[in-house]
């Protein structure tokens, strides 16, 4: 990956090195699926979240250009008609730039009021105390409130003493995280919760350039998914995929899961994805918001009797969850004696958003011109940004194609056949499971330009793997008790990890800090303000504590 000093400045070559960068990553295809199909398969697909609520054309327009470079396998957006025309657009000025496969774009709608991805935020600014620090402004991560404070005008137009607070949320940048409503001191911010119209759903389905339908489900019963399933009727048919997002409900989520493959079959879709939902709208918080996630994962793949289809993961999603997946031993990892992979893919939403969304704000403070491809020299940035997001879940496949004989972060060769879930073939030792692939009863299928190592290779895996402690192999087991602590986890972070995070946050607001002090460390350390002020917060005010942080 390039460091950001040494990009090229001449917008010729910067063009050029967008070209190549977005060239390399496009996926060729090798079989007669389409790409996107063939990524779930192998375990490697992306699919970039714009935000079911997120109606920003501006913003999603940039991100689907940027993300479409970056080779994403999926764009998912809100269903509304100028959102997609927007990612569309996006994917349009990619493809004009490179050439690159056109990822499909999804639709989100839900069937209830339940699923947190449905609801704006929304309060009066009018009902504000207009000393009132704004930390809902500071909190926010889309930058959806906008407030300013305004002198009052009397009856004779002239301005009085008072002052009043002016703006609010800015609803299509509102996606709903929820974070300014704890954050309020007064509780003055309420969430609007809504359901998308079938039939503006029917409609958008039955255009070209939407491809995929995902139906958010909060697991609370059946019945609102199935009419909603009766509602869309032949509309399904023009779909290439229909995933289905829902949260961990406990003991009953996969029981739920095959209710809804039943009422689905009344009308097949082509393909199933389960986009297992771990904690909604939190990848841009930290690292810890991608377990929940992982956990879910780790449940669905200790039990037998899943649903048809792919999986994949959101919510909470970042720069951590391919490595956490490694861990458990379920990256690219196929299901059993199957031909696909156990966790499809990886879709990632704020945190997407946000590493290519403060280069979007760098080009709105340049200039009123949105589209980023008129400013090669940010394009590239964000580019860059993005690849370092998609490049670890797309690389690990095309290292393995080419280099068979390389060897994964943890010191196991990056051989399939030697990953796969199956527990009898676990409990075996590595020089034992070493033997089972040596003697040719390997699965079948697998990544068409896989070369079968030599019994040379062989040898030398297996001198790897004997390095490798028994600890090693105890850990790659999906045992009952990780599956049970998984579990426990699922059902005990979530609230604690919230009560937590707005306590922190009601914390924060209440520290006392001087605005010189936040824009003197964000112009001098050429900072986002909002980190600036964050950081100042976190460091109790005291802005020669915050600019050490920064420089140490
Ligand atoms: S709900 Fe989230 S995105 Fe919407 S205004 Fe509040 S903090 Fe911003
Ligand atoms: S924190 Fe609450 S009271 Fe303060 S400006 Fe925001 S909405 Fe108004």
């Amino acid at each position: 990956m390039p460091a950001l000093h040494s990009l090229p400045s001449n917008k010729a070559l910067l063009l050029s090195a967008i070209q190549t960068l977005a060239r390399s990553r496009s996926a060729r295809s090798t079989k007669s699926l389409p790409p996107p199909i063939e990524s779930l398969r192998r375990g490697d697909w992306v699919k970039l979240i714009c935000g079911a609520s997120f109606e920003d054309v501006a913003d999603v327009r940039n991100l689907s250009l940027v993300y479409t470079l970056a080779g994403v396998d999926c764009i998912d957006c809100a269903a509304d008609a100028s959102v997609v025309n927007a990612v569309n657009e996006g994917i349009n000025v990619a493809q004009s730039i490179s050439t690159i496969n056109r990822p499909w774009v999804m639709i989100s709608v839900n069937d209830d009021r339940q699923d947190l991805h449905f609801r704006k935020a929304e309060f009066d600014p009018e009902e504000c105390p207009p000393d009132c620090p704004r930390p809902c402004q500071a909190i926010c991560p889309a930058e959806a409130i906008s407030l300013k404070l305004v002198q009052e005008i009397n009856g004779t137009g002239t301005s009085t003493s008072c002052s009043k607070l002016e703006g609010g949320v800015i609803t299509e940048r509102c996606y709903g995280c929820g974070r300014c409503f704890s954050v309020c001191p007064f509780d003055r911010i309420r969430p609007m919760t809504y359901v998308r119209d079938p039939i503006i759903t029917r409609n958008l389905l039955e255009r070209d350039d939407v491809d995929v339908l995902e139906i958010h489900t909060s697991g609370r019963g059946t019945d609102l998914f199935s009419e909603l399933w009766a509602s869309l009727g032949d509309s399904i048919g023009h779909t290439k995929l229909v995933a289905v997002s829902l949260p961990y409900v406990g003991e009953t989520t996969l029981g739920l899961m095959n209710q809804l493959f039943s009422i689905m079959q009344s009308r097949p879709p082509l393909y199933n994805l389960w986009q297992l939902d771990g904690r909604p709208m939190s990848g841009d918080i930290g690292r810890g918001a991608t377990k929940q996630a992982i956990s879910y994962a780790i449940h669905l793949a200790s039990t037998h009797n899943r649903p048809h289809g792919f999986y994949q993961l959101a919510g909470g999603t970042n720069s951590h969850t391919v490595e956490c997946l490694k861990k458990e031993g379920l990256f690219c990892t196929r299901a059993g004696t199957g031909r696909d992979a156990l966790i499809g893919g990886i879709a990632y939403g704020g945190y997407a958003r946000k590493i290519v969304g403060k280069v979007l704000r760098k080009v709105l403070m340049q200039s009123s011109h949105v589209r980023i491809e008129d400013h090669p020299e940010h394009l590239l940035e964000a580019l860059v940004e993005a690849l370092a997001l998609v490049d670890p879940v797309k690389s690990f496949q095309r290292s393995k194609l080419k280099t068979p004989k390389s060897k994964s972060i943890d010191g196991l060769p990056q051989n399939p056949s030697l990953v796969q879930g199956d527990t009898d073939r676990q409990r075996k030792t590595p020089r034992e499971r070493m033997g089972m692939e040596a003697g040719g009863g390997g699965e079948e299928g697998g990544a068409e330009m896989m070369v079968e190592p030599s019994s040379k290779d062989l040898q030398q895996q297996s001198k790897a793997l004997d390095k490798l402690t028994d600890r090693v192999v105890d850990d790659r087991q999906l045992d009952s008790s990780r599956v049970q602590e998984a579990m426990a986890s699922l059902a005990s972070s979530k609230e604690a990890d919230w009560n937590a995070m707005r306590l922190r946050e009601k914390e924060l607001a209440a520290v006392k800090i001087n605005q010189v002090d936040v824009d003197i460390i964000a112009n001098e350390l050429e900072l986002d303000k909002k980190v600036a002020e964050r950081t100042l917060r976190e460091h109790k005010g005291d802005a020669v504590a915050a600019i050490r942080y920064f420089l140490r």
